[in-house]
């Protein structure tokens, strides 16, 4: 029989081997970003054109190469990181298998100006489907500018394969944002079809999270540290109310280095346990340093998995790194979702650094050692040692002012102190009364006792229903303005305007024109007065943008959240009877009145039985 084994020649060899590495253009952002880390570059800029599709570039300041290592960087395994395989124990940079360059040239037309620092000409080389085309002397600025066009374009099936320009676009901006944020004392540009759309200064870690999700970032963000032989541990947690229900803001950085880690999320997920819902995700912006001997990055091609030496330990050092994070920055369960309907006093622990002088507070409790007990009865209250009784009023009191437990309660509710001993004929009498607190909290009894309302989370949650409705059922009020309303907005704010158009029509905005930079309203929704427009339209503008950016977005469920924030009535305000009772229908009549659309309890129950305890 004749041989019928051949070697392939190269090039099917580098586009086999592309396959692995480059999946779409977010993978060739990935490496040419990377090796301009690794070349020490201290400001990196990434242009972009039609989703990576049309053009991507990537230029950097770092150390260049000379002629000779610029043709050998496009060879596959040629490579500066490594020389023998023990080095991959030993790993300090991003690359190491030499191939990344090589692929791309297989599948992509590349173009390359480089120079090192201590050399006057440049190297000016094109590659196309692993041909050079040619290679020149030329001026360029110290450093290294790599152009990839035409990706794929050698192979139809993968280019076929790629999905619209946005999608493309926004795999890049997330492997953008993994980079940038293991990097913050690297400056980087990110431009898009000519825009820019990120510009980072070289900053600390807190202020590159907050460049790139935004400047409401910095208030969702609580910091985490810990230093032990086996890890040190810095970034940041988000405060538990500002869980996802999709993932997005989860970060994993090992030596700098993005990873992905089940199992070290579960470890984050397990120190939030109780603190969110079930079935959302917490934010996270972990940065782990170990002994680089004792991971290896080496098992996947793309690199995003890492195989740690002590899993188990790990694990168990964040987890508790975490929960200790949450604990001294008194971020502790408000609200037990396992209860359903029912409720724990959820303020016991909240405020604590306001209490008064008098009230003792267990600085011992650990809010994670023992999650609060189930109870059957329909207003379930965690059991407290009546030594420790007190704390039950430390949220209570510091929300009340200066007074302390229910003295003041007792101050203030003098007007009206018939309501208060309405418990003997309210099973005869459904109809509650109600008092406003402090302006801030909405008092009415129950069959069981009383319930105090957050009387702004109450109006948010039945806003947001209300709002939920109206768009989905499309069956918003639209009053016409008499006189059209003239709004000027930034360029890409209008932008954003014309991508929920239709979303703010079905809740009644009408506009007659929207221009480069101008609007023009002739109708607003029912609940929004003209003088409200101009802030619901700025606050939806960056609201949308914050979605965007997190990656998990319903138009509907922000525009909605956004009105509901704006529009509702606010701490301070004076309600007066009718308002206060028809407020706490609605809410009693909302699909989930416990919890605000922001996640925060809206009310609490105080039962009879508990009143009891104090008095004894
Ligand atoms: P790897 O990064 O795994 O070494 P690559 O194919 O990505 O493999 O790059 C090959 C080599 O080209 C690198 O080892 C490095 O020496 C050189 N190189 C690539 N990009 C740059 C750059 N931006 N600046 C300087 N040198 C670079
Ligand atoms: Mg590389």
């Amino acid at each position: 029989m004749a041989d019928i084994i051949k070697l392939l020649p190269d090039h099917v060899a580098n586009q086999i081997a592309a396959g692995e590495v480059v999946q779409r253009p977010a993978s060739v952002v990935k490496e040419l970003l990377e090796n301009a880390i690794d070349a020490g570059a201290t400001s990196i800029k990434l242009i972009i054109k039609d989703g990576g599709k049309g053009l991507i570039q990537v230029i950097d300041n770092g150390i260049g190469m000379s002629g000779t290592d610029a043709r050998l960087s496009f060879e596959r395994h040629a490579t500066s990181k490594i020389e023998k395989a023990e080095d991959l124990f030993n790993l300090n940079t991003k690359g190491f298998r030499g191939e990344a360059l090589a692929s791309i040239a297989a599948i992509a037309h590349v173009e390359m100006q480089t120079r090192p620092e201590q050399e006057e000409m440049a190297t000016h080389l094109r590659i196309e489907g692993s041909e050079i085309k040619f290679q020149e002397v030329s001026v360029a600025p110290k450093g290294t500018s790599i152009l990839v066009k035409n990706l794929f374009y050698n192979i139809p099936a993968r280019r076929n394969f790629l999905k619209s320009n946005l999608v493309e676009l926004r795999h890049i901006t997330d492997e953008f944002h993994r980079v940038a944020l293991a990097h913050p004392g690297i400056a980087f540009n990110y431009y898009n079809n000519g825009s820019e759309l990120f510009n980072l200064p070289n900053v600390n870690q807190r202020q590159r999270i907050v460049h790139v999700f935004g400047s409401k970032a910095n208030e969702r963000l609580v910091p985490v540290k810990e230093e032990t032989q086996v890890v040190k541990i810095s970034g940041f947690i988000n405060k538990p109310e500002f869980a996802k229900k999709s993932r997005g803001e989860q970060f994993f950085f090992v030596n700098n280095r993005y990873i992905k880690s089940p199992y070290l999320h579960h470890a984050v997920l397990s120190a939030f346990e109780g603190l969110i819902k079930p079935d959302s995700f917490p934010g996270y912006f972990l940065y782990l340093e170990v002994d680089p001997g004792s991971i290896d990055i080496n098992i996947h091609p793309t690199k995003t998995e890492v195989k740690f030496d002590d899993e188990h330990t790990l694990y168990a050092i964040l987890r508790s790194t975490i929960k200790h994070s949450l604990g001294q920055f008194n971020i502790v369960p408000e609200l037990d979702f396992e209860h359903d309907q029912n409720l724990d006093t959820p303020y016991y622990y909240k405020d604590k650094s306001v209490m008064q002088p008098k009230v003792t507070v267990d600085t011992g409790f650990n809010p994670f050692k023992e999650m609060p007990q189930k109870t059957t009865g329909t207003l379930a209250y965690k059991k407290q040692s009546t030594e420790g009784w007190e704390n039950l009023y430390v949220g209570l009191d510091s929300k009340m002012g200066k007074e302390v437990g229910f003295s003041s309660v007792k101050f203030e509710s003098d007007a009206i102190t018939g309501s208060i001993f309405q418990g003997q004929q309210e099973e005869t009498e459904s109809i509650a009364t109600t008092f406003q607190l402090r302006r801030k909290y909405i008092v009415t009894t129950i069959k069981s006792g009383m319930v105090v309302i957050d009387q702004s989370r109450a109006h948010q949650r039945v806003l947001y229903e209300q709002f939920l409705r109206n768009i989905t059922l499309n069956e918003a009020v639209s009053q016409q303005l008499l006189f059209p309303l003239r709004m000027s907005f930034s360029k890409s704010d209008i932008d954003i305007l014309k991508e929920i158009k239709d979303s703010l029509m079905t809740i009644g905005f009408m506009f007659s024109e929207i221009g480069d930079e101008e609007l023009k309203i002739t109708g607003v929704p029912l609940m929004v007065t003209e003088s409200e427009v101009g802030i619901v339209l700025d606050q939806l503008i960056s609201d949308y943008q914050m979605q965007v950016a997190e990656n998990s977005f319903s138009q509907t469920d922000v525009l909605a959240k956004t009105l509901a924030k704006t529009l509702s009535v606010k701490t301070g305000e004076v309600l007066n009877n009718a308002s206060q009772i028809s407020l706490v229908n609605n809410l009693f009549g909302c699909k989930e009145s416990r919890v605000s659309p922001f996640n925060k309890p809206v009310y609490v129950t105080i039962t009879e039985s508990d009143i009891d305890k104090k008095f004894i």
